[in-house]
């Protein structure tokens, strides 16, 4: 469908504006001249425009075709892929790949607005801290990561969102669950106080006190413990633990975006929300790829 650039920016033109073009300049909805190199001029106050800028993509040097073909991989994979391994599938030098899987991670927490609702399972895991040979003392740390996932009846589970806070306490867990549950919800957690506040928060707690210690974990709350497993073996399998606390919120993202689509039969479709959630999403700059987008 994408042989060249043009192609690809024609799609980006239909998913960023499906009713026609809208000048960001003055508002107008004329149909743009077109010029070279992609470029779309406003016929009402000649604004340059292009269907990249202002959106992730904005000022990027990578082809589009190659952004087409990243874009490809990351929604088709079934457990995605590192930087490394998109660097080798696409031939392009490994801070090209990395960038663009970032940009990506930042689209699709876009994607990820509805809150969760039903019954939802609220719990902290902990997330690397793993070492690897020849990397002393780099790693080690582990970071806690809270969980939301919601539960169905009489079994499965639907979405789940996550989020790495620096410490467990109803500081860092209530505006997380605010955020991403929606209000009315009941929020099954343990019996940590840091969840104290929820029923001033208009959600019913029902808290899940384990009475023995030989009981698991996993069967009071089979979500949070599902989700965290898979969220664990992610990274050490796709990325090799090679996950950083400063990153480890955009690793998040994508998991979520993937397990929250786990049971999309079209990966085109998937591929499509990708892409219109990247020129929905605004620029990125080159300091938060290197150093941690500000969640
Ligand atoms: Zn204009």
């Amino acid at each position: 469908m994408f042989p060249d650039v043009d192609a690809c920016a024609a799609y980006l033109e239909r998913l960023r504006w499906p009713s026609g073009f809208i000048c960001s300049a003055c508002g107008g909805t004329g149909a743009p001249w077109r010029h070279t190199r992609g470029r779309l001029v406003c016929p009402a106050c000649r604004h340059h425009a292009s269907v990249t800028a202002g959106t992730i993509l904005d000022k990027t040097r990578t082809p589009l075709t190659t952004w087409f073909e990243a874009a490809w991989h990351v929604t088709t994979a079934k457990n995605g892929l590192s930087a490394k391994t998109l660097e080798r599938t696409l031939g392009t030098r490994y801070r090209v790949a990395w960038a663009m899987l970032q940009r990506f991670r930042v689209a699709m927490v876009r994607a990820e607005r509805d809150r969760l609702s039903g019954d939802v399972e609220v719990d902290e895991t902990l997330v690397g801290g793993v070492q690897h040979g020849g990397k002393r003392g780099r790693g080690t740390a582990k970071s806690i990561v809270v969980i939301a996932v919601e539960v169905r009846q009489p079994k499965g589970f639907g979405r789940a969102r996550m989020r790495h806070v620096s410490d467990a306490s109803g500081a860092n867990l209530l505006p997380f669950v605010c955020d991403v549950v929606a209000s009315g919800t009941v929020v099954r957690t343990d019996g940590w106080d840091g969840y104290n506040d929820l029923p001033k928060h208009e959600y019913t707690r029902q808290r899940t006190v384990l009475s023995s210690s030989d009981d698991p974990a996993h069967i009071s709350m089979p979500g949070v413990h599902r989700v965290a497993s898979l969220l664990k073996r992610w990274i050490l399998g796709t990325h090799q633990g090679s996950v950083t606390p400063t990153h480890l919120q955009s690793y998040l993202e994508e998991f979520t975006f993937r397990f929250n689509r786990r049971t999309s039969r079209s990966r085109g479709l998937v591929f499509r929300r990708l892409l219109e959630q990247a020129v929905v999403t605004g620029p990125v700059t080159e300091a938060d790829v290197t150093h941690g987008y500000d969640w």
